[in-house]
């Protein structure tokens, strides 16, 4: 019998998607118009945030917040070791300088680590809720009140999650930016919102999403429409399209069911490995929800016997997919380089921190298939794989050798 292949990541949709995107195209309004209207109010209803900014992704929601709340050249912004490329790029692109704060035990930024980063040039904090695991955010938001920073956070994994029972995106923070990129937990193929408390940031962050177009540019082409614009300012095309939007609206009010679901087979997972003393389950905080869009093993090398490569293709052989969440960002060849993307003159050396936790972290990570949609055999098959490969690669260890002497 052939097995069909588990992918690490698939996305969930059913009719209602498909007839919404076709209900869109019908209508013939396909760029930013009522849909994208009405995500936005679902979606701050949802996270419980005064407003919401839907763009075409959450690069460009992290982006636009920079640029809004004035972050530039001469500027450091403290974010984490272990995150996309994504999260730093929009840094540089601003011309300010990232700074790097290691990961503490649970994988996301050690506020620790932030405190001992801060100089009299740092202005923003950029912590990422990895996998979906909110970061310790009292801590962050009380390190943000004492020095006067502000706090953008990448919530590209934490669409769902919880901070204290508040939704991430509810919170404190100055901006929140999601990600509906094709694997996120909720997926619009590409996409993103970012949520805000302040009305001044909204609106400006609304200018720069369209080129910097005074007002109501996406109303000139109907009947109520007038040509007449103003270009207040030089923005960016960030918008996102009502097809974009269609897709989010069936996802979002589905967001809790597949959340739950998620969860639920993160629970089946730390079950089954519990008892491995190769494998370390992903770390979780009482109190927070954590909505699972990762889940992040840990291998124990020296009990394994095998290297992380090793064990992903023993899986891809078992006919499953796995994934690394991240490699570090000092191990890309760019940002040893350290250049201003935009003067092509170096910058102030971003890694004073060594990060040597998300370094040592790395070569244990694998992120192990896990959504909504998949089906109890799935997750039968993957807990099986796992603990095949275990138990055929574990290291014996000397009391046993000597057992058997
Ligand atoms: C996916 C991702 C992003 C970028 O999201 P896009 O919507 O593709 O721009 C940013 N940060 C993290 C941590 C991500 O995983």
């Amino acid at each position: 019998m052939i097995t069909p292949f588990i992918p690490f990541a698939r996305r969930d949709y059913s009719e209602a998607e498909f007839s919404e995107v076709a209900d869109v195209i019908r209508s013939g309004w396909l760029t930013t118009g009522p849909r994208a209207a009405q995500f936005e109010r679902d979606f701050a209803q949802y996270v419980q945030a005064d407003f919401a900014l839907a763009v075409n992704s959450c690069t460009a929601g992290l982006h636009l917040a920079l640029v809004a709340l004035g972050i530039g050249p001469g500027d450091e912004v403290i974010t984490t070791p272990l995150t996309f490329c994504a999260t730093v790029n929009v840094i540089l692109q601003v011309g300010a300088t990232p700074v790097l704060a290691d990961i503490g035990p649970d994988l996301n930024i050690d506020p620790a680590a932030i405190r001992r980063a801060i100089t009299s040039r740092t202005k923003a904090l950029i912590p990422v809720h990895l996998g979906g695991l909110p970061c310790n955010m009292q801590e962050i938001w009380k390190i943000a009140d004492q020095y006067g920073l502000k706090v953008i956070e990448d919530a590209a994994h934490a669409a769902g999650s919880l901070i204290a029972g508040v939704p991430v995106g509810g919170g404190r923070s100055d901006a929140v930016a999601f990600s509906f990129y094709a694997t996120k937990n909720l997926s619009t193929g590409e996409g993103g919102m970012v949520t805000m408390r302040d009305a001044e940031l909204e609106r400006r962050m609304r200018s720069l999403c369209l080129h910097g177009i005074s007002r109501d540019a996406w109303n000139r082409y109907t009947e109520k429409g007038n040509w007449y614009y103003e270009v207040v300012e030089c923005g960016f095309k960030y918008n996102m399209s009502d097809i974009m939007a269609a897709l989010g609206l069936i996802q979002l009010r589905k967001l809790e069911q597949m959340t739950g679901l998620r969860i639920e087979i993160a629970r089946r997972y730390n079950e089954a490995f519990g008892d491995m003393r190769e494998i370390q389950l992903p770390p979780d905080r009482d109190g927070d929800r954590h909505c699972y869009h990762l889940y992040i093993l840990r291998l124990n090398l020296e009990q394994l016997g095998i290297d992380r490569a090793r064990f992903i293709d023993e899986m891809r052989n078992r006919g499953i997919g796995c994934s690394v969440h991240f490699i570090p960002i000092p191990l890309h060849p760019y940002y040893q380089t350290k250049l201003d993307p935009r003067t092509d003159t170096p910058c102030e050396k971003p890694m004073r921190d060594p990060c040597a936790s998300a370094l040592s972290e790395y070569p244990r990570l694998v992120s192990l298939p896990l959504y909504s949609n998949m089906t109890d055999d799935e997750v039968g098959r993957v807990i099986d794989a796992v603990r095949e490969i275990v138990a055929e690669f574990r290291v014996h260890s000397p009391v046993a050798v000597c057992e058997l002497a």
